[in-house]
Parts: structure tokens; sequence; C-alpha cells
């Protein structure tokens, strides 16, 4: 099947209905904006979503892992440089840790610089009698609860388009120079499996990769790779008008990408196939991920493959399930089957988070580490039972010490919930958490 992708068929999705979209008080306003961000220059280059593309088709032939990661919800707030260092720092150890378990390239990929904006499950929100729009993320409206700061505002927009810049340009920053060099990263883990109440359980596993680095060094080896680290930032692509503000021609090809990121996913909430979210992802050449909650069925997933990958190439399209740990393993194997029976080669990656909320008797949102732990194990199972890959994890997580997710080696308790709650949207699991996850998946593995 040929599909266009010029420019020009990348606008079909404004005759579709699009869920999830803010309702922008004044449309001549929005028009504005995406007039002028129309003019600005792109953010990623389409060489390189090619290549992220190329590294998840080795994940796809089980070649490699992916390893996902950031905020549910960025804020503006959080682009200082300390913030995105210690997200960045948190994702490379995860990824020293899953390399050295794995044994094959670990593609990392940041839920970072351009993550902005959240589809909801209510409209509005009601708090002492007042009723106002809901908290779309801060490409759209503001978290605090005022009539002002809720009113969807598409200066916004531009205001995510300067934030992903000035993170990405800190991310390519710290990803060359010098910053995730690999014995660095190595030293990081050690401290935090010196500082863990768990720790002796990983110490085999950190001296392992010790002994590892150490071999290496003795053969005079000494690649770039130990001294850089490649970062892909993706984001969910909610908001369409953005997405084709920031949508253009690569000069190479003549074909259509989204140059607001490099990977873009496709929610649980708007995976419609009749809908405008997956017909703006079928005519760009980006990598596509979408997202598989647990009512997803074979034939939906058979449905977005000749939609979103009609020429069966392998690294185009990835399926993020994210089922919740008690129904993993009644729902994703069939899907993993036909999917492998119709010949399509995507990419496998677990959501252990977005299946395993609960609203803890504080009132806070939460998961707990148990649970995610338990959906990833779960998701290995069912690969591990068909003789298929899996391919990745993709987490809510934060480099700062935060208490939103409960449980971990460095227990958060539900009544530790309100000390350090600081997401603007779901509950991420923490720098030990994040680490603690790393170790055990790389136990999961290694078994
Ligand atoms: C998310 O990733 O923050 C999200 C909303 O996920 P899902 O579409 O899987 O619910
Ligand atoms: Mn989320």
């Amino acid at each position: 099947m040929n599909v266009d992708h010029t420019l020009a068929a990348a606008d079909s999705w404004r005759r579709l209905p699009a869920a999830q979209q803010p309702s922008w008080p004044d449309p001549d306003a929005l028009r504005a904006v995406t007039a002028e961000l129309e003019t600005y220059p792109p953010l990623v280059f389409a060489g390189e979503c090619d290549e992220l593309r190329d590294q998840l088709a080795a994940v796809a032939r089980g070649e490699a892992f992916v390893l996902q990661g950031g905020d549910c919800a960025e804020t503006f707030d959080g682009v200082s440089a300390d913030q995105v260092r210690d997200k960045l720092k948190t994702l490379l150890q995860m990824s020293a840790v899953l390399t050295y378990a794995t044994a094959v390239p670990v593609v990392k990929i940041g839920r970072i610089a351009g993550q902005y904006s959240k589809p909801r499950s209510q409209p509005t929100e009601t708090r002492g009698g007042v009723e106002l729009p809901t908290y779309r993320g801060d490409s759209v409206n503001g978290l605090a609860f005022t009539a002002e700061a809720r009113t969807p505002d598409p200066e916004r927009l531009k205001r995510m388009y300067h934030s992903s810049s000035a993170t990405l340009n800190l991310i390519r920053a710290f990803a060359t120079g010098g910053y995730a060099d690999l014995r660095q990263v190595h030293e990081w883990n050690r401290d935090f499996v010196a500082g863990s109440p768990i720790g002796e359980r990983y110490e085999r596993l950190a001296r392992g990769i010790d002994d590892a680095l150490s071999f290496l060094e003795a053969c005079g080896a000494d690649p770039s790779q130990f001294h850089s680290a490649g970062i892909y930032a993706s984001h969910e692509a909610l908001l369409l008008d953005y997405e084709a503000a920031l949508t253009r021609t690569d000069l190479r090809t003549g074909s259509a990408y989204a140059v607001s990121g490099h990977l873009l996913w496709i929610g649980e909430r708007t995976r419609q196939l009749d809908g405008a979210h997956v017909e703006y992802a079928s005519k760009v050449r980006n990598p596509i991920a979408v997202k598989l909650g647990p009512t997803t069925t074979p034939d939906d997933a058979l449905a977005l493959i000749d939609r979103l990958d009609p020429d069966r190439e392998p690294g185009r399209l990835s399926f993020i399930a994210r089922m919740g740990k008690d129904r993993i393993l009644d729902v994703l194997p069939d899907l993993v089957e036909k999917v492998t029976a119709s010949g399509a080669q995507v990419a496998w990656i677990s959501d252990p988070m977005h299946g395993n909320t609960f609203t803890a008797p504080s009132g806070h949102k939460t998961r707990h580490f148990d649970d995610v732990l338990a959906e990833v194990r779960g998701f290995f199972d069912v690969h591990h039972a068909l003789g298929t890959h899996p391919g990745g994890i993709h987490i809510e997580l934060t480099g700062d010490n935060v208490t939103e997710c409960v449980g971990g080696g460095d227990e958060v308790l539900v009544d530790d919930l309100h000390r350090r709650y600081e997401t603007a949207c779901d509950p991420r699991l923490n720098r030990f958490q994040s680490l603690d996850l790393a170790f055990q998946v790389a136990e999961l593995v290694r078994d």
C-alpha cells in the first residue's frame, strides 16, 4: 500500500473527529499562534527520526531493548538544568544496568522535551462547589484551580515549543559533553547500591558490571559509546494543531515528518481507527507508538498495523501495552500471537504504570512499586512463553526524591505521600524507585 507522505496529505486529519482537544476560547488567536509556529525551526531532524526508527527495528527483531521514561506531564517550571540533568542521570543509570542484563543495546527515549499535553477522563473538575475545566497540561492551561489559570490559552503552545527547545538543547549537551560517560554512570550506580537498604541484593550485578568494564579497559577498548549516549525525545501527539504546525517536509525524501520530537505516541484515549490522531500519525514518517489498554482486541491491533504500518516496516510501529497487573496475562498473549502471525514486526513495550493507578485514603493518586514490577514480570512471562521479544519498558519517573508512588526498597509509605507529592498529573517513580526497578528488571532478564 502506498501512503502519501507529503505535507499536504498530512493535513487530512482535519476532516476527522479529534478526541481530547481543548476548547480554545478564541479560534483566531489559535490560528495566529499556529501560523507563527509554522515559521519556527524544527526541534528535531528527519535523519534523527530515521536513526531511531532503525534502532527500533533492532528492537522489533529482538536485538535491542527500549527504555522510555520521564514525567507524566512536564511543566514549564520544570525546565531547569538541575531537573533535566537528574532525569537524564536516572535514565542513564537505569540504562547501564539494563544494557548489562539484556546484553543488547538499550535505546534511550525520554518522555521529555514535548510531553506537555494530557488527555483527561473528565472535561471539568469540581472543588467546593466550583466547577472549572480540568488541567490539560501546561501547553493548554494552568494547574492552579482558578478560572483564569484553567482557561485554555493558545499562547502556551509557543511556550511549549520554547521549553521543548531549551530541554533538547540541554539533553544534547549532557548526552555528548562527558556527562553520560559510562564509568561515571556506573559510579553513580555503585553509590546507589551502597546507599540502598536492599543494596546488598544488587551487589552481584554491580560487581558484574565492574568486572566487565575492567575487562574491556584491560583489552584497550575505549569505544565512543562509552563517552556519550544517544537520547531521543518522545511525547504523546495529542494537540494536533501544534503537531501540524510542526510538521515539515524532509528535503532529502519529500516526506512529511513531525519535527516536535523523534517518536510520537498515540494514547489509549485517542487511538480510534477513524479518528484524527491515527490519521495524522499515518501521514508522517517518524517512528510511532500506540498505547494499548486492557480492552484492546487483536482486531484493533491488526487494524492499527494496517493504518500505521501498511508496508510492515520494522521500527515504524511500537505497541505499548498498559494492561494492569491483573489483566496482562489474560489480554496480552492473544494480541502478541495474532500480531506475530500477521507478519508485522512491531516492538513490544510494557507501560506498567497506567493500568495500576489507585487512590490512597489520603486522596492522592498513586501506584505501588510491587504492582508496577508485577506487570513487567507478566509482560516478560507472556513473551517468554510465546518465544517473542519483550522489547522494553515505558516508565513515569523523575530524578527527584518525590513521594508519589508507594513501595520500593527505600520504602515510601501511604502516609508519606503528602511529603513531596509534586506531579502535575500521574504519580512518578522517584529516583530510588526507578533504579530499584532497573535492578529488579535486570534480575528478571537474567533469570
Ligand atoms: C500517559 O502516558 O500519561 C497516558 C495518559 O497514558 P495512556 O494513554 O496509556 O492512558
Ligand atoms: Mn500518565
